[in-house]
């Protein structure tokens, strides 16, 4: 695996790939890479001659900077584990090769209406134009066919696809399935910061979406997200969001019509860690047997 930090030296090794009518997939990355991250390599790997991973820790998409100073680092392992999965390139940039003007220079404004006023837009404000900033950059430099990114940030996938027609990004999105421990728990980096009983815990919010899952009836949701969020709070999750919307367009439900497809999406503190997860609900209301 080539380890590359300059943004020019990566751009120049994948002009040579293009030319040579090589594939690109790209699978952006904070590090502390998971199997979750390892299977969006995979997955670009099947699909893909050249595989890129980044690691960047982004501190533009930060809005809590106590989150941003503890977020974990383990980069022997991330190269260990990314030349054992076959990645061929990992891009390691410095924040003065994303961001050239520092962090807080020349900052634009991406337009993300609606997307950027609920869920994770609503409570961490700024976040997803701190997102836009660096996909927009790295996509710049990576230039890749194919970009992989996990269903467990659903709304971010979301986002990425609005920010690619922004930009007149060429790349095709792929959505991964979330990579869950045994016990339901969604692999997260965020999950090396909890204790031995905070980690116990946390799986509260695969509970929680599992109740919905298995109890949703079409009508007013009220009553199943209050039972939801009782799940979470039996467990000391202390939620941010608990929420069911629309698949497509993420309009929050009040009442849901059995038909539309819908997902449910939790965002919750366990101790000072903000977790989220989601799932996709069943499609075409035909009883709990889901
Ligand atoms: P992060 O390093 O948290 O920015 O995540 C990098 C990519 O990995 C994003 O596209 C995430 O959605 C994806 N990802 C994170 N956790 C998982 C998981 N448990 N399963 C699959 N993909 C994941």
């Amino acid at each position: 695996m080539f380890i590359i930090k300059l943004a020019k030296d990566v751009e120049r090794y994948l002009q040579k790939q293009r030319l040579k009518g090589n594939i690109i997939g790209f699978v952006p990355t904070m590090g502390a890479l998971h199997r979750g991250h390892l299977s969006l390599i995979e997955a670009s790997k099947k699909e893909n001659s050249i595989t890129v991973c980044s690691i960047f820790i982004n501190p533009a998409q930060f809005n809590d900077s106590e989150d941003f100073q503890k977020y974990p680092v383990t980069l022997d392992k991330d190269i260990y584990e990314l030349e054992k999965t076959g990645c061929e390139v990992l891009f390691l940039p410095s924040v003065s090769e994303i961001y050239p003007d520092g962090v807080e220079g020349n900052v634009p404004v991406y337009d993300l209406g609606y997307l950027e006023t609920i869920l994770e837009g609503k409570y961490r404000p700024g976040h997803f134009q701190g997102v836009c900033r660096v996909m927009d950059r790295l996509m710049h430099i990576i230039d890749p066919h194919h970009l992989y990114l996990g269903q467990k940030d659903y709304q971010q996938c979301m986002v990425i696809t609005k920010l690619l027609s922004l930009i007149d990004a060429r790349a095709r999105i792929h959505v991964c399935t979330t990579l869950r421990e045994p016990d339901g728990l969604a692999m997260s980096s965020r999950n090396m910061r909890l204790n031995e009983e905070e980690r116990k815990l946390a799986t509260g919010l695969y509970e929680s979406l599992t109740f919905i899952k298995q109890n949703i009836q079409p009508g007013p949701l009220s009553n199943l997200l209050k039972e939801a969020r009782k799940i979470l709070e039996q467990k000391k999750l202390v939620p941010d969001y608990i929420e069911i919307a629309t698949v497509d367009t993420l309009s929050l439900l009040d009442d849901w019509d059995g038909q539309t497809k819908i997902i449910a999406l939790i965002a919750a503190f366990m101790g000072n860690v903000r977790l989220i997860d989601n799932m996709i609900l069943p499609f075409n209301f035909a009883g709990n047997e889901n």
